[in-house]
């Protein structure tokens, strides 16, 4: 059998590696245009930011390695021109030559990957502006640093990888200004948790524009629409990519409603001997069971395992993804899994929401805040999504959630997980715990939450609302949420006869737990609907008060 793979970095590789494992017989050839291969496209900000040294670093495999240690045969700089699925062949361009001939295959498997969207705007193509995909970029980027010496840069796009070059930029003493279109940082993640991105941003002395629409760049100034001019020596794009799937179209491949290439679970294209993975295919949220793109190499090394293992006559089927992302940001670590309040709600979920703010191990450790927003189906306690922002156990937390998403917990499951403790990695209730008691609360006992958003949309329609700060008269004084009158958690039992037990009812803290006392309390002596504030005073704050 001969078994074709085009393009050699995470998913191509990732596939030819695993079907030379479970076959000797296989004749296995892998064509890549690029000269570089298996590199850790992942690394390349750090390159750039001065942290990874050097760039072989991030390419420490040549073809010579996959010959001797798989004998697969690596074709660098060979562009698949077409593929003829009639006839099983390629036609396919030596790019060092010019040559071009004719091979024929037993089975293919597409491994094209993705590239940067380059935004319409004038002077895209300006010596001083750049998008970051792969080795040649990153080593374009860096000439120019190193020849030109910029003192400002633009990045249009938050995204991950706009951010992670932020920092590594700044690190170089590139003062920076980040552009986005989006009225909010980070488009993953929901506005109330992006807040937080944006304001590690500004602390670091980054200009942030949001609502803001690149319409073209001008030598050293990056213009808007709103007619403001942004000095920058160096401009990069950072707006996204689009699955490679001009040869699959060409050959009639079914191609997904996201744009990528549809495959069955096994990776199978519409063609039986033609299979595809990694960022040119479309894969499927296990949320929802519904297709989604999320070009992440996390995904394309599986995918590309699996489809190396279909082919090769074994059998494992892909389970889905939940789009589980994490990043750094000047320290602040922000990941997130499963839907994001915007998407469940867009599906139609009825949902709960909690925001909670613990520490990731005692204080007296060294413990630093976690912000915790996980969203939960109310009709059955299912969790859905998670986002956490934090300096420290952020990674952690976030693989306990997608593994509990991944299995399907309900909010009531998080509380009976018997996860380790000890006081310099956690608290004796882990925050995934207390996150689970939280949601369950809300849905089945009656302990009902409330989100910044909601009570600032209430107060803004002028619905009576009976406010109450439980927190200490100091620290009402210090800032308190307008309206709220201060009976602190511990005189709230002799006060209660002052408040109207039928009125709507929000109490709240600093973070929630007192809030959620005091909550207790006024249930317990017949109050009708009482609302603790979701991740109290702090959460509104950092939300509401910002977007005022
Ligand atoms: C700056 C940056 C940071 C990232 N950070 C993370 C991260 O932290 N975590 C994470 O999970 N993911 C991250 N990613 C995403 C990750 O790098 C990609 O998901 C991964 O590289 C996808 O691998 P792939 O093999 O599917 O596609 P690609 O890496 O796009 O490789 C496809 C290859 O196919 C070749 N090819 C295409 N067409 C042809 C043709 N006709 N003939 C021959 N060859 C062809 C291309 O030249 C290319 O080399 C990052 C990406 C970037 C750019």
């Amino acid at each position: 059998m001969r078994l074709i793979v085009i393009g050699a970095v995470a998913a191509g590789t990732s596939a030819a590696a695993k079907a030379r494992r479970n076959t000797e017989d296989a004749e296995i050839v892998i064509y890549e245009k690029d000269q570089y291969i298996s590199y850790s496209g992942c690394g390349m900000p750090y390159f750039l930011g001065g942290e990874v040294a050097h760039a072989q670093d991030l390419t420490p495999r040549d073809p010579a390695f996959f010959k001797s240690k798989y004998n697969i045969d690596i074709y660098t700089r060979h562009e698949v021109l077409a593929i003829h699925p009639d006839r099983k062949t390629l036609d396919v361009k030596n790019l060092m030559t010019g040559e071009e001939f004719t091979n024929h295959y037993d089975k293919l498997i597409l491994a094209t990957g993705a590239r940067s969207i380059k935004p319409p705007i004038s002077g895209a193509d300006a010596d001083n502006v750049f998008m970051l995909r792969n080795i040649n970029d990153m080593l374009r980027i860096q000439a120019f640093i190193t020849d030109q010496s910029p003192q400002s840069a633009v990045i249009v796009g938050t995204g991950f990888i706009g951010l992670e070059l932020c920092e590594n930029l700044t690190a170089r003493g590139i003062r920076v200004t980040m552009i986005e279109k989006l009225d909010q940082v980070s488009p993953g993640l929901d506005p109330d948790m992006a807040v937080y991105v944006e304001q590690r941003l500004k602390a670091n002395k980054i200009e942030v524009l949001t609502s803001s629409e690149v319409t073209g760049i001008d030598g050293t100034e990056v213009l808007l629409s709103d007619g403001r001019k942004i000095g920058a020596e160096l401009v990069i794009l950072s707006v996204g990519v689009r699955p490679e799937v001009t040869l699959a179209m060409e050959a009639g491949l079914v191609i997904g409603v996201t744009g990528a290439i549809r495959v069955d679970t096994y990776m199978r294209t519409s063609d039986a001997d033609i299979y595809a993975c990694g960022d040119c295919i479309e894969q499927f949220n296990i949320v929802t069971n519904k297709p989604v793109y999320r070009p992440l190499g996390s995904t394309a090394n599986k995918t590309g395992h699996i489809a190396g293992d279909n082919v090769s006559g074994s059998s494992v089927e892909f389970r889905g993804i939940l789009g589980t992302g994490i990043y750094q940001i000047f320290g602040l670590a922000v990941a997130m899994t499963g839907l994001s309040e915007k998407e469940a709600v867009k599906e139609g979920y009825d949902v709960e929401i909690c925001h909670n703010i613990k520490p990731s191990k005692p204080e007296y450790m060294g413990g630093k805040e976690l912000v915790i927003k996980a969203i939960a189906d109310r009709k059955d306690g299912r969790i859905l999504g998670v986002q956490i922002v934090g300096e420290d156990g952020v990674d952690k937390r976030i693989d306990v959630f997608v593994t509990a998403i991944t299995f399907g917990a309900k909010a009531e499951d998080l509380f009976h997980l018997d996860l380790a403790y000890a006081p310099p990695f956690s608290t004796t209730k882990d925050p995934v715990m207390y996150t689970g008691m939280i949601l369950d609360n809300a849905i089945h006992k009656g302990r009902r939450l409330i989100r910044p958003v909601e009570l600032a949309g209430l107060m803004k329609a002028g619905r009576k609302v009976q406010l109450i700060d439980t927190r200490t008269a100091s620290q009402y004084r210090k800032s308190h949420i307008s309206d709220a009158g201060n009976i602190p958690h511990e005189k709230l039992r002799e006060s209660i006869e002052s408040l109207d037990s039928q009125a709507i009812t929000v109490t709240y803290c600093n973070k929630g737990v007192t809030g959620n006392a005091a909550q207790n309390i006024l249930i317990n002596r017949g109050f009708h609907e009482v609302y603790n504030l979701s991740g109290g005073n702090n959460t509104y704050e950092k939300y509401c008060e910002e977007k005022r």
